[in-house]
């Protein structure tokens, strides 16, 4: 049977980083603590042991393979030290029942880290038992998106209880704005904003939860964390209204994206806002004020963002870079389990995001003594290429153990 003991410094949303031992057996976690045995893997003081991080909103494109699919979606992410991710459902047959998820689930089985599904919610779609919906409010790959407020009320009425995930941008606001000379201004705040209120007043309507998908303004805060507040909490122990913010929308503002390598790659939707309005969006990061910190992560080939352009950038092979450079903010190592870990760990209802005996055999180990200048050849995505390339990260991920296997930049080690 398969074991691994690593030392050096563990953190978990519970635990200041200590030194200490974790011991994983079989693909779980069995013991934490000062064991005395004798370690595979021992880590200096200039690393750090984190639960594997966990992110709760990905694009493997199942249906578009050559994009990605999910083998290199697996590496790209143990690269970046997550070890559980939530695929959204935007594919070119997007799966709507329990059903037409067999073929997704049967495609992940072999893989060593945690990877789950949303289902899609789409007109006169109905609740199939399944744990994470999304709703897409605005055109999005294929027909599953809603072309007004009344066909979409119509539908989440039939989803009481249920966790629904929205991409909220106002569908009538943007019909509104399509000849807008740029992107961003084709889809500006106030259409997020609009939708956010909208996807709230249905929620206390029908009585169904909510997760606000790559909130990218700090505007929506003030009736999120109300809505939050007067919410029931679900049977993990989340707010019924819950939030996450990527790292393009914490890193990259409109007026400074030309200094990046990749500029007019960054096209997403929602896009870059100002200056001002990513340090808003931030400095409540910082704050502990946004759920998850969850990539979006959405591969398009440089040939085509070269060309027309697709909105979506690819973000897994950084993830934990990134979450060094949010430390580097100022953010504590426990604060970032909680918001990297922990809380985005209770919305897939799997035992992840901790070190605790019982949970997964999974660990993100960031090193401090290599900070990583990111470069198109270090990524495993299979479009290759990064919206980080040129930037330098404070610390990169050393190592990955997923279901007790160790891997060294997202390749195995025997
Ligand atoms: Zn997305």
């Amino acid at each position: 049977m398969s074991s691994i003991v690593v030392e050096g410094r563990l953190v978990d949303s519970s635990f200041a980083p200590r030194w200490g031992q974790v011991e994983i057996r079989d693909g779980t976690i069995r013991r934490v603590g000062n064991l005395g045995l004798r370690p595979d893997l021992k880590m200096g003081e200039g690393q750090l042991i984190f639960p594997g991080f966990v992110d709760v909103h990905t694009h493997l494109r199942h249906g578009h393979e050559h994009k990605e699919d999910f083998a290199s979606a697996c590496r790209a992410a143990l690269n970046g030290g997550v070890t559980c991710m939530l695929d959204m459902p935007n594919n070119p047959v997007p799966p709507v029942t329990a059903k037409m998820l067999a073929d997704k689930e049967a495609a992940v089985a072999d893989l060593p880290m945690d990877i789950g599904f949303y289902v899609g919610l789409g007109p006169d779609t109905r609740p199939s038992g399944h744990r994470h919906y999304k709703a897409f409010m605005g055109p999005s790959v294929g027909s599953l998106f809603f072309h007004d407020d009344g066909q979409l009320a119509e539908t989440v009425r039939h989803y009481q209880d249920c966790r629904i995930t929205f991409h909220c941008e106002d569908p009538e606001m943007l019909r509104q704005l399509a000849d807008a000379p740029s992107h961003e201004q084709q889809r500006p705040e106030k259409a997020e904003q609009q939708a956010v209120s909208t996807a709230l007043k249905l929620a206390r309507r029908y009585g169904f939860r909510v997760h606000v998908a790559h909130l990218s303004q700090a505007d929506s805060l003030p009736e999120l964390m109300a809505a939050a507040h007067r919410s029931w909490q679900d049977d993990q122990g989340l707010p019924g209204v819950v939030w996450e913010a990527t790292p393009h929308h914490l890193f990259f503002d409109w007026d400074n994206r030309h200094q990046f390598s990749r500029n007019n790659f960054l096209k997403m939707n929602p896009p870059l806002r100002s200056a001002a309005s990513r340090g808003l969006l931030l400095e409540a990061f910082m704050r502990g004020d946004i759920h998850f910190l969850s990539t979006d992560h959405a591969p398009h080939t440089v040939d085509e963002k070269a060309g027309e352009n697709p909105s979506g950038v690819p973000l897994l092979d950084t993830y934990g870079a990134f979450v060094s450079w949010l430390m580097k903010q100022g953010m504590s190592a426990q604060q970032m389990c909680q918001h990297a870990c922990h809380w985005p760990g209770l919305f897939t209802a799997r035992k992840v995001g901790r070190i605790l005996p019982g949970y997964r055999g999974h660990l993100a180990i960031l090193d401090w003594n290599s900070p990583w200048t990111v470069a198109a050849e270090d990524l495993h995505t299979k479009c290759a290429w990064s919206p980080f390339e040129g930037v330098t990260l404070p610390a990169r991920v050393a190592y990955t153990v997923a279901s007790g296997r160790l891997f060294r930049h997202g390749v195995e080690v025997n």
